[in-house]
């Protein structure tokens, strides 16, 4: 079957001053996947993540959505298509849990326009997905860290885009909550059909919950596929400088890494 792109990177390039950071990245991201973006830290997972959403305006023609030019999208078109929870998002403490998810629907309201019932029971609906339901009335400064990371999705899925970019969503939080978030996103995928890109720092998480992995280093593509074909012992010992051993996860087939 044949898979419709819908991001579409060629030859893009960013630099920080003189610092080049992206160097000439092509990626094509096609309709539900999970993708995951892996590689060191500074690698330029963030920055990358950062021009699809285009809180780092990119050049032109170097990002298309659905074969446009990404630069020619207005902000509201942008969010209602893709969504994106940032690392270490800052949250005003003021704000209840209510009114953090039902920011998510902003990109749908008029100016001055108040939420209508349909919002309500969007915010609703992605409270109830995220397990964050229960604490709609409180304080965002009040729950844990790994609650906060919850509201922050649901927030994202109440903006009901086909896309959602996250980035190391996952990498405060203890395995449990781990496993919860990527579930979560799994079943996004299954039932609401939506695509997901996201950072990961536990290549194994990657290898496991990814149906496609980009391993970055020093702002190239080192290597895109499958995670039988980038998540190999040349690969990693390459990018991380480290001994490892690749083994066959015994419950899903998928590689998992072992270190000396
Ligand atoms: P990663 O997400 O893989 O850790 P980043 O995209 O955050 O990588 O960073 C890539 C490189 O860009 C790093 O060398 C980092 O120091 C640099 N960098 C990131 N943000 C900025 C910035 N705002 N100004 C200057 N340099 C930056």
């Amino acid at each position: 079957m044949e898979e419709k792109s819908m991001i579409n990177i060629k030859g893009l390039h960013w630099s920080y001053g003189n610092e080049k950071v992206l160097d000439d990245i092509d990626i094509d991201f096609s309709k539900n996947n999970i993708y995951g973006i892996i590689g060191p830290n500074g690698s330029g997972k963030t920055t990358l993540l950062k021009n699809i959403t285009r809180s780092l305006m990119p050049k032109n023609k170097s990002i298309y959505l659905f074969e446009k030019d990404i630069i020619a999208f207005s902000n509201r078109e942008l969010a209602k298509i893709i969504s994106y929870v940032p690392q270490n998002t800052s949250l005003e403490f003021e704000f209840s849990v209510m009114d953090i998810v039902l920011m998510g629907r902003t990109p749908y309201l008029k100016r001055l326009q108040s939420e209508s019932f349909n919002d309500i029971e969007i915010a609703e609906n992605s409270m109830k997905m995220t397990n964050t339901w229960k604490l709609r009335n409180k304080n965002i400064g009040n729950i844990s860290g790994g609650e906060r990371q919850r509201v922050i999705i649901a927030r994202a899925l109440s903006q009901q885009s086909e896309i959602m970019l996250l980035d190391e969503p996952v990498s405060q939080l203890d395995i449990h909550h781990q496993v919860e978030i990527l579930n979560i996103l799994k079943s996004l995928k299954l039932e609401k059909k939506v695509t997901v890109i996201m950072s990961l720092h536990d290549l194994n998480l990657a290898s496991q919950y990814c149906d496609k992995l980009i391993l970055m280093d020093e702002g190239k593509i080192v290597k895109k596929g499958f995670p039988k074909e980038v998540i190999k012992r040349e690969n990693i010992e390459k990018v991380y400088g480290i001994k490892v051993d690749i083994i066959k996860n015994p419950i899903n087939e998928k590689p998992h890494i072992i270190l000396y």
